[in-house]
This record gives structure tokens, C-alpha cells and sequence, in this order.
């Protein structure tokens, strides 16, 4: 029973309640299940086979769950796609997977028909009402072979997700039915969720956040959940009572702790906020718990890894940490050498266990080149445990600032600078520099009456040693971020890359 298909399916057939619901339809397993199978007739009808890819950008739906569900039980692979993928970007990824069937919006239709690398593939049409030309063929019985499940090796692919990636080409990562199946065991154990649970989700299901770490956990534990098509504040305290478990990204919590609406009352019926994908501001978890009685809980994940560690649901939630290894997850912190940093020390986050990707699509040199000869990921993020064994992250790797040969670790600045009066976030960077190699550079949204350059570096000089401040302070309505929020730090030193050198 290794297709995850099955596990779901082991849960929910019993299953007599709504598992989706949205704000116009409710879908029992049996409707589910149904439609699925009547999706696997179409795309075998269309030559779909078992390890063939079907590339999906659409508007987030039920739909894109029962196209996921499709693909997992047939053993397709499902190839979900960032909505706002450029045309050139959606190129790259059809020239590398080389999708047997494409589903796009409707008003997408004519513009992917003219992507080149797309000639190889069926393009056909699907919106968030379920109309388009794939349903069109839908048939109300279906062939043996569509209402099968299909037998597949644990290792098998069962999704490629591509890295968002901030520099170089993204790169497919494959992950697997025991990957995601160990993910969610794991997950169902660490925040306690069953069957009595009801997910609010407004995530994307374009990224592990929403496809893997909302939707599977549900799936596989029977509870059910109440799909928006995205977070949006007054959808949100709509259903916030009838939902026991949310999940979202740092930013959904900072919009919310800003909202009159958000209170004890609300949340009276809540069991659980989680949050990640980037990083939790301290003055967030605290001003979340003193509005709401709920102490936030901040796990740590990546699309090639799911969940690797997260704050436990008994016991101390720390702030500024992501917690401790999920049961099958081994977390180690490494010097560039792979040898262990004593505990408090800071250097390479690496991970093993079943959760992991089995590789990148087309890209043996890339896969070896990113795990350790004994079996270990490079996440590329840095990172601290504590006498505890609780992870903190201190930046990715990339973003290590080396200043006159000295390493800085921009979170640590950041830290202190998002502590100051009238701070709401910052970003500390490195920038060329024709003495120092780089050097430090904050940018910062606040409150500019309360705020100044000097003041800013004077404080990080009383906290920190001399070469860890920041040279220029530069202020910003708000930091550039992507869709799951994180800090898009390669914008900013495009911005600002000709600051200390001129060419
Ligand atoms: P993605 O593959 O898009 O999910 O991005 C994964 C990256 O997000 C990780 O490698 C981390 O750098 C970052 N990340 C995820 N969760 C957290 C968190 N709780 N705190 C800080 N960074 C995080």
C-alpha cells in the first residue's frame, strides 16, 4: 500500500462528513473518490500513463485537489505551478518536465497554445467552477483500469515542485509517495491532528505550505477542510468559528494582529495556529498571544524536505526558534567541513530521513552535489541548537554576509534592529564594497518619525561587535516579499548593488 492515494483512502472511506468544503460546495469522500477516478479516465483518454507529468496552472480550487488526488492514485506526477509564472518561466519548466498535459486557465489558453516548449503537450482548460475543455469528455462511468489504484514503489515520484529559487534556475525537486506519506505521519503526531479537526486553508496549493503540509495532514488524519481560495481578512473571520487549526505564513499574522476583529471570542473554538514558510517576528508571536490566548506555533520546512522541525504542542514554544526534529527527521548543524558545531554554535543546517526529496528532475549533478556522501540534505540554511536541541535559523547560506573576511549572520542584526521602537521589520544584506569585500546594510520599514540612521546603528553597536553593524540604513514602505512572504533579499542588493563601488 505504498500510493499515498491509499492511506487517504484507508481513512476517509468510513468517512460519512464533508472532508472539502468550500464557501458553495461540501464533497464527502464518496464524491471525491467518484470524481477523481472520473478525472483518471479523462487523462488516460488524453495518453496520460503511469510517470507521465501533468503541468497545472490554475486558479486555486477544489479542483486542483482533485486533480492532485488524480494524479497521486493513477501514479502520474502532478507538476502544480505558481500562478504568476511569466510565459518565459512556464517555458523553462515545460522544456525540463516535458509535460504530457497542461491545464491552464481559460484566459491563458491562447497565450500557453504559443509557448514553444508546450508543442509536445495537450493543452486543456479548467477554472475555478470546473468549466474549461477538460471536463468536457467527463464521462459518468468509468474503465477498471481509471477506478484502480495504482501499485507504486515507495521512491516513486509523485510530485515535482520547483524551488522558488532566488539566484540561478530553478530546479525540480521530486518527491516522493513515502516522502509525503512520512511527512504527514509525522505531522498528524506532532500537532495532534485527527479526525475532529477542521483545517481552515487559504493557502496556496501551488507550494508544499498548502498542497503538503495543510492538505495531506487532513486527508490523512479525516479532517476536514474549509477551502478559500485565498487569505483574505473578512473570508477569514467568517469561517475562523467553524475552524479548529490554522495555518498560514508570517505575514498572514502580522495582517491579522492589525485587525480590530481579532480576539479571544474569535478563536474560542481554535486549537492551533501555525505558522512558517519565513520567518516569525518576535513582536508577532507576543502581540498574537496577548490578542488572541494563543501561543503561535512556528515549525520549519522546504519544498524538498516537508516539515523538518517544529515547536512541540505540549511543552515550551520558544520564540525565535523553530523547535525540534519531527520522530523521522535527524537535524544536524555542520561546519563546511560536515563535522558537527558543539551545541550553540552556528553553521550548516543538513537533514536526513524518510520526509526527504529523492532528487532533482533532470539534474543528477545538482542532487549529488546537494547531499553529503552519508545521506544528509544541505538545506543551504544556517542555523543554531540550543542545550535544548531547539533549532533557530540565522540566515541561508547565501545570504552569510563576509565583511573583512568576518562572517555576519544577518538575522542576528536584524533581531535587534526589529526590537527598536517604532521597527516593524528588517532586512540586513551584504553589498560590494571595494575594502571590505562587503558590507553590512540594513533596510528598514517603521515608523520614520520614531526612527534614524544614527540611532539604529547606535544600538546595533551597543549589542553587537563593531563590524557587525550596518554602514547605511536605508528606510522602505515595506520590504519586497514573495507570495509565501519571504523577504525577497535579492531584490533589495539589486537595488542598492552600486552603493559603495562605482563602475
Ligand atoms: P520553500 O522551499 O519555498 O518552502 O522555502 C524553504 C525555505 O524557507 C527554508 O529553507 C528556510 O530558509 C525558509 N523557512 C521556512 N520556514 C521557516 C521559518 N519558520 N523560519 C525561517 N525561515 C523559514
Amino acid at each position: 500500500m505504498s500510493n499515498l492515494y491509499s492511506h487517504f483512502k484507508q481513512k476517509l472511506r468510513e468517512q460519512k462528513k464533508n472532508i472539502i468544503v468550500t464557501s458553495h460546495a461540501k464533497y464527502t469522500f464518496t464524491d471525491i473518490n467518484d470524481f477523481s477516478a472520473k478525472l483518471v479516465q479523462i487523462l488516460l483518454d488524453l495518453g496520460m500513463r503511469q510517470g507521465d507529468r501533468l503541468a497545472a496552472q490554475i486558479e486555486k480550487s477544489e479542483y486542483n485537489i482533485f486533480l492532485y488526488l488524480a494524479c497521486l492514485r493513477a501514479g502520474f506526477i502532478y507538476l502544480p505551478l505558481n500562478n504568476t509564472y511569466t510565459h518565459e518561466e512556464l517555458d523553462f519548466f515545460f522544456n525540463d518536465a516535458q509535460p504530457k498535459v497542461i491545464i491552464c486557465d481559460i484566459k491563458n489558453e491562447k497565450a500557453i497554445i504559443n509557448i514553444k516548449s508546450a508543442n509536445n503537450s495537450c493543452v486543456k482548460t479548467l477554472d475555478a467552477e470546473g468549466k474549461g475543455s477538460l471536463l468536457e469528455t467527463i464521462k459518468t462511468k468509468v474503465s477498471t483500469e481509471a477506478s484502480e489504484i495504482y501499485s507504486v514503489d515507495p521512491n516513486e515520484t509523485a510530485v515535482i515542485l520547483y524551488t522558488s529559487g532566488t539566484t540561478g534556475k530553478p530546479k525540480g525537486a521530486m518527491i516522493t509517495h513515502q516522502g509525503l506519506f512520512s511527512n504527514a505521519e509525522d505531522l498528524l503526531k506532532t500537532w495532534g491532528i485527527t479526525d475532529a479537526d477542521s483545517i481552515l486553508h487559504v493557502l496556496p496549493l501551488f507550494h508544499v505550505h498548502g498542497l503538503f503540509f495543510a492538505l495531506n495532514t487532513a486527508l490523512l488524519s479525516g479532517a476536514s477542510t474549509i477551502l478559500l481560495p485565498k487569505f483574505h481578512p473578512d473570508q477569514f473571520f467568517k469561517y475562523l468559528p467553524k475552524a479548529t487549526v490554522f495555518m498560514g505564513v508570517p505575514t498572514y499574522y502580522t495582517r491579522l494582529i492589525n485587525d480590530e476583529r481579532l480576539n479571544q471570542d474569535q478563536c474560542k473554538n481554535m486549537r492551533l495556529f501555525i505558522s512558517g514558510s519565513a520567518p516569525l517576528l518576535q513582536s508577532t508571536f507576543i502581540e498574537f498571544e496577548s490578542k488572541t490566548g494563543h501561543i503561535l506555533l512556528e515549525r520549519y520546512g522546504m519544498t524538498e524536505t516537508g516539515i523538518n522541525t517544529s515547536n512541540p504542542l505540549e511543552g515550551s514554544r520558544k520564540v525565535g526558534t523553530v523547535g525540534l526534529s519531527l520522530p523521522s527527521v535527524n537535524i544536524r548543524v555542520v561546519d563546511d567541513k560536515d563535522n558537527a558545531v558543539p551545541l550553540n554554535g552556528i553553521g550548516n543546517i543538513q537533514v536526513k530521513g524518510s520526509n526527504l526529496f529523492k532528487g532533482y528532475w533532470n539534474n543528477p549533478d545538482k542532487t549529488k552535489e546537494e547531499f553529503t556522501e552519508d545521506g544528509y540534505f544541505k538545506t543551504g540554511d544556517l542555523g543554531t541548537l540550543d542545550d535544548d536541541r531547539y533549532l533557530s535559523i540565522v540566515g541561508r547560506s547565501k545570504d552569510l554576509v563576509i565583511t573583512g573576511g568576518l562572517n555576519v549572520y544577518p538575522k542576528e542584526i536584524e533581531l535587534t534592529i526589529d526590537s527598536i521602537d517604532g521597527v516593524i521589520e528588517s532586512a540586513v544584506i551584504g553589498l560590494p564594497h571595494t575594502d571590505f569585500g562587503e558590507a553590512v546594510v540594513a533596510i528598514v520599514s517603521g515608523d520614520e518619525n520614531k526612527l534614524d540612521e544614527q540611532l539604529i546603528i547606535e544600538i546595533v553597536k551597543q549589542n553587537h561587535a563593531g563590524y557587525k553593524c550596518p554602514k547605511k540604513v536605508f528606510f522602505i514602505d515595506s520590504l519586497p516579499k514573495n507570495t509565501m512572504g519571504k523577504v525577497q533579499k535579492n531584490i533589495l542588493r539589486e537595488q542598492f548593488s552600486k552603493l559603495f563601488i562605482t563602475t
